[in-house]
């Protein structure tokens, strides 16, 4: 058992420690926008490396991108992520919300392409191979984000808000689109490896048909399929076999700001609330959450914050 409280100096024994893969993985899948085949190994990183990418089919010198906020270059329709050599990596957001979801601190993410493999347009694939990889804990204690006062940011009718909590990580949203196949739809979790992997991890991304052709004109969707989406034509879902979930859809928006919010760096403790949200909003909140020091601060993670704080900010209450 860890003692709370007691400082432990240098050694770890009274913190949280950082994880790791124990080896290296890889996969290959189509890239949802570019379309193109792409080859991803995930590999084991020293303690405070975080998350990296490396384009291997760019010459080492401009080739490594850190997943952070500050590096997000174009958030139209997924996070793409950019180095001053114009390198980037797009749809990140995925398996990050995987490597945030089951808590993995440092990995390198060793890619042949322009974007990371759709697979099946879950998380769930990077779940499975992650956990195929296995984990370990590193001599070194994990450092966290702590939220200490709400901070908002709104477009029209959209807004994204971070709150500050006793402890753990918990992500609500809402949306509401005029499909009947999807309508308004609320939901939360407390975020824990085992809650990310049963109740988050498979819910899919999701497109509507109509919107496709637009989007292939202008050089977006063109991986897109049923295999890794669902698509919706009107009030119908044209994927035979259904849904995951009946509310898969808000349960992928909630996929979504959990790999978002990863671009922090590190783990946060505090609740977010997305009404509408998207990436776009995802990363102007954290980057104002960010350019305000006292809304924040960053510090190692005791074992008190890995207990989830159940009671969540009144005002966020889900209505549905
Ligand atoms: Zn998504």
């Amino acid at each position: 058992m860890f003692i709370v409280g007691k400082d432990s100096s240098k050694d770890t024994r009274g913190g949280v420690r950082q994880r790791t893969l124990k080896s290296a993985i890889g996969c290959t899948g189509i890239g949802l926008h570019c379309g193109m085949r792409v080859g991803m190994t995930l590999h084991p990183a020293e303690p405070d490396t975080g998350i990296v990418f490396r384009r291997s089919d760019i010459a080492a010198k401009g080739a490594v991108i850190p997943a952070l906020w500050s590096h997000v270059v174009d958030t139209r329709l997924c996070t793409v992520i950019g180095n001053e050599d114009r390198v980037v990596v797009g749809t990140v957001e995925h398996l990050l919300a995987a490597f945030s979801g089951i808590g993995i601190d440092n990995a390198v993410v060793e890619i042949n392409g322009p974007e990371v493999p759709v697979m099946d347009g879950s998380a769930a694939p990077f779940v499975f191979l992650m956990e195929c990889a296995g984990i370990c804990e590193q001599n070194a204690r994990r450092r966290i984000l702590r939220v200490h006062k709400k901070v908002q940011v709104r477009e029209g009718d959209k807004c994204a808000v971070l709150y500050p909590t006793g402890g753990g990580f918990s992500v609500g949203c809402e949306i509401s689109f005029p499909s009947r196949a999807v309508a308004r739809q609320s939901h939360g979790v407390t975020v824990s490896p085992s809650v990310f992997t049963a109740e988050i991890s498979r819910a899919r991304t999701f497109g509507f048909l109509e919107e496709v052709a637009q989007m292939r004109a202008a050089g977006l969707a063109r991986g897109g399929a049923l295999d890794n989406a669902i698509v919706i034509s009107g009030d119908r879902i044209l994927n035979e076999e259904g849904l995951r979930f009946d509310n898969e859809f808000v349960r992928h928006k909630i996929l979504d700001a959990i790999g978002d919010l990863y671009l922090a760096g590190r783990p946060m403790i505090g609740h977010f609330h997305g009404y509408c949200s998207g990436h776009a909003l995802n990363n102007r909140l954290l980057r104002t959450l960010l350019a305000d020091g006292d809304a924040w601060s960053e510090e190692e993670m005791t074992p008190a914050d890995l207990v989830p704080f159940q009671r969540w900010p009144e005002e966020t209450v889900l209505s549905a």
